[in-house]
């Protein structure tokens, strides 16, 4: 019998957790350990934001569906790591502590033979000063409860405007090095739509601010795609979307203190400046947990498991941006010093961003982070659970299931407008993640046809489509894994 735990239940724990169960007989163990009692569709938190969904659409309590399922759970959070055990327990464990009212503080040993760390991002808003979700007029989009925060304070705003109040709204980027600049883009073309249909868009002055060196960035370095017959970069296609929705922007910019209505930011000429605001919604930097490991003897062993994030089978040997390869990127998010450890999703430490680093003139590092978004999330945790599944049933190793970003398509479909004959859907596809000069050297790195930009009603619908078919797969209905990653 093997007991797989695996430490979080997000896109990417939860889909590892219901492969498992399903294809291990039950004899295996199958524990989940995540503090929220909810599982949360977080795409769909944009939707929250404007005010079109409320946190029931996308959210399910994980424990009834859990003891269906014969999946074991935890509501409790992972806080140190011992691959080797310790003095008093000879397997491998972690340590987790109870977050739930009745056991709060207590700690327990978790024992395990195969840990899957699904943790994905500490939301690090205590990286930029004065960036607190709900204070300062600043919110976020993060969290179902940032969501519809975000929303109560931006319908307040447009109901002073209806009272003729002129406002100003800046969406973007809140840390010099954030990522998830496609959530912050689906949310300030949602908010735009909004305006309008509240008849108040002529009150609102709409600004960008954002990391990237060049809209439509994403933290991709960008892509040359497919617009209907024509090739396009996706830095015009975003400066098209964005003049033609009378949107300003500030790119280059690292956001590095908030005040009540001020962003204060650096760009890369090495310039201070600050931009006032009515109402802003910034993404935080996304750093890892800082969990500790210890080894048997009770010794620091974390720089085997983390480099901010956990190590996995990537190449991190430090190299400049011309030397960045596709290869150097994982393919089995195995942990090198302990092999019964794995880490998909955002859990992961990437190499090296994708974006070219860029530093301002002063020094300070502005350019956007990795993207790690929900396709590969699901993805790679599918292949880790496919992974050990047949390291149990054939009793010897297996890595046969791997997949790379260098070889992982992305699609960002980003809703620019909620309603089925009046919404739009800006999507934007691209193949692969990270660029492959060597397979596509004539297109910077991707295959144009996989790699395209789509503008239109479609979008919205697909969008509302996945959103279902997302939470259906993630409620484990009937044929469930039917629905792709
Ligand atoms: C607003 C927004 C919109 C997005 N829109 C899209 C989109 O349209 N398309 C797309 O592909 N991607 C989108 N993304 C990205 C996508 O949500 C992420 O790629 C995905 O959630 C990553 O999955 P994950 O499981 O690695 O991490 P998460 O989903 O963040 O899950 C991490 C889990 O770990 C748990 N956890 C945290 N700490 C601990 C601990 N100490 N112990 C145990 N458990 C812990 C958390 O509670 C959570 O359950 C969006 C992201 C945001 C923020």
């Amino acid at each position: 019998m093997s007991k797989i735990v695996i430490l979080g239940a997000g896109i990417s724990g939860h889909v590892a957790a219901a492969h498992l169960r399903r294809k291990l007989p039950k004899e295996h163990e199958v524990l989940v350990v995540s503090p929220n009692s909810n599982y949360q569709w977080i795409p769909s938190n944009i939707w929250i934001g404007i005010g079109r969904m409320e946190p029931k659409d996308i959210i399910f309590p994980l424990a009834p569906l859990y003891k269906k399922k014969k999946i074991g759970y935890k509501q409790a959070k992972v806080v140190t790591f011992h691959p080797e055990g310790d003095k008093e327990v000879e397997k491998p464990f972690v340590m987790v502590e109870y977050v739930t009212e009745d056991q709060k503080g207590k700690q327990e040993k978790v024992t395990y033979d195969y840990l899957i760390n699904a943790t994905g991002p500490k939301l690090a808003f205590d990286m930029t000063e004065g960036l607190v979700p709900g204070t300062n007029k600043a919110y976020s989009v993060c969290t179902y409860h940032h969501a519809n925060q975000a929303w109560k304070a931006l319908d307040d705003l447009i109901q002073q405007m209806k009272q003729g109040k002129k406002a100003k709204i800046l969406i973007g980027t809140g840390h010099a090095k954030s990522t998830c600049q496609g959530a912050a883009f689906e949310y300030i073309l949602n908010v735009e739509q909004e305006l309008r249909r509240h008849k108040v868009r002529d009150m609102a002055e709409l600004v960008w601010i954002a990391n990237e060196p060049h809209l439509g960035d994403f933290g991709m370095d960008g892509m040359l795609l497919s617009y209907g017959n024509n090739i396009m970069k996706s830095s015009e296609m975003v400066e098209m979307v964005f003049e033609d929705r009378g949107i300003k922007w500030i790119i280059g910019a690292g956001v590095n203190k908030i005040e009540d209505g001020v962003a204060h930011y650096e760009t890369l000429d090495g310039e201070y400046h600050k931009e006032t605001y009515d109402f802003a919604m910034l993404i935080p930097a996304f750093s890892g947990h800082g969990f500790k490991a210890f080894d048997k003897n009770d010794q620091d062993i974390t720089e085997k498991l983390f480099k901010g994030f956990m190590i996995v089978d990537a190449d991190y040997t430090p190299k400049p941006y011309e030397e960045w390869s596709v290869q150097d990127w994982p393919e089995t998010y195995q942990n090198p010093s302990y092999p019964n450890i794995f880490a998909p999703g955002i859990a992961f430490a990437p190499p090296h961003a994708i974006s070219k680093p860029r530093v301002s003139k002063n020094g300070t590092a502005i350019s956007p982070s990795p993207p790690r978004t929900g396709m590969p999330s699901g993805i790679t945790a599918k292949l880790v659970a496919d992974n050990i599944i047949d390291t149990i049933k054939n009793g010897k190793t297996s890595l046969r299931h791997r997949g790379s970003m260098g070889n992982m398509g992305a699609a960002c479909i980003a809703s620019a407008g909620y309603g089925m004959t009046k919404g739009s859907g800006i999507s934007i596809t691209t193949f692969p993640i990270v660029p492959d000069y060597n397979k596509y050297p004539d297109t910077q790195g991707r295959q144009l046809g996989k790699t395209f930009g789509e503008i239109g009603l479609a979008g919205h619908w697909l969008k509302l489509a996945l959103h279902y078919a997302f939470l259906y797969k993630a409620k484990m209905r009937p044929f469930w894994w039917l629905v792709p990653e």
